[in-house]
């Protein structure tokens, strides 16, 4: 094996010092565009914005280091990207359809204490991805969740009920929210797979509101919001 190909090929002394002038032009290029997209700052991107930083971030790292590649491209290709980033928000603002298409929408997760069904069917998030962004904001069952929102860009927002009027609802920590075995005709159970919640008589029990086969059923919680 050739190390001294492996690591240095045909780097002359003048061309490192090229690609030190090449990555600090382009590191300046990098920051003054990403201030004309007109963002403060990164914290969860959209699938759309993420196409943007992508396509930025893959011409922007060629130039540092190409010897045939002019800078004056790179510029070129990241004005036209800019320039149409600025188009498509012009006319996301203004127009609702155009906005869903590119962006997506906000999801309705959880409903009235209980997993909007259809949702969790297509298999756009698992049950899991939920629970635990639940978890993280301090919820314990979901009969204290009023709305739970999935954003577009990855974030859950949650609506909790106020502290007088929780009610039964399924489990989020993984202790609790176990199949039982043995049905008890005082209590109250939450489908695992939707959260209804409702006094049965059979462990197994298919569920009237999901009608899912996984047939398990968790003691249901109604303790209230601790904050
Ligand atoms: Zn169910």
């Amino acid at each position: 094996m050739d190390w001294a190909s492996i690591f240095i090929h045909d780097t002359t002394w003048s061309f490192a010092i090229e690609i030190l002038i090449r990555a600090s032009v382009m590191f300046f290029l990098i920051i003054s565009f990403l201030r004309f997209t007109g963002k403060r700052g990164v914290r969860q991107l959209s699938i759309f914005e993420l196409t943007i930083i992508l396509s930025l971030g893959s011409i922007a790292g060629d130039p540092m280091f190409t010897e045939d590649l002019p800078i004056i491209q790179a510029v070129l290709i990241m004005s036209t990207i800019i320039l149409l980033y600025r188009l498509c928000t012009w006319g996301m603002v203004r127009y609702q359809p155009f906005e869903n298409l590119l962006e997506g929408k906000a999801l309705y997760i959880v409903e009235d204490g209980m997993l909007v069904c259809n949702k969790i069917r297509k298999g756009s998030m698992s049950h899991d991805e939920f629970f635990a962004e639940m978890r993280q904001q301090g919820v314990e069952h979901l009969g204290q969740v009023r709305t739970g929102l999935l954003e577009t860009d990855g974030k859950f927002s949650l609506l909790l009920c106020p502290s007088d009027n929780v009610s039964y609802g399924l489990p989020l920590f993984p202790k609790q929210c176990q199949a039982v075995t043995q049905i008890e005709s005082d209590k109250y159970y939450a489908c695992m797979y939707c959260g209804y919640v409702d006094f049965i008589s059979d462990p197994d029990q298919l569920c009237p509101r999901c009608e899912n086969d996984c047939r398990n059923w968790a003691e249901a919680l109604n303790s209230k919001i601790i904050r």
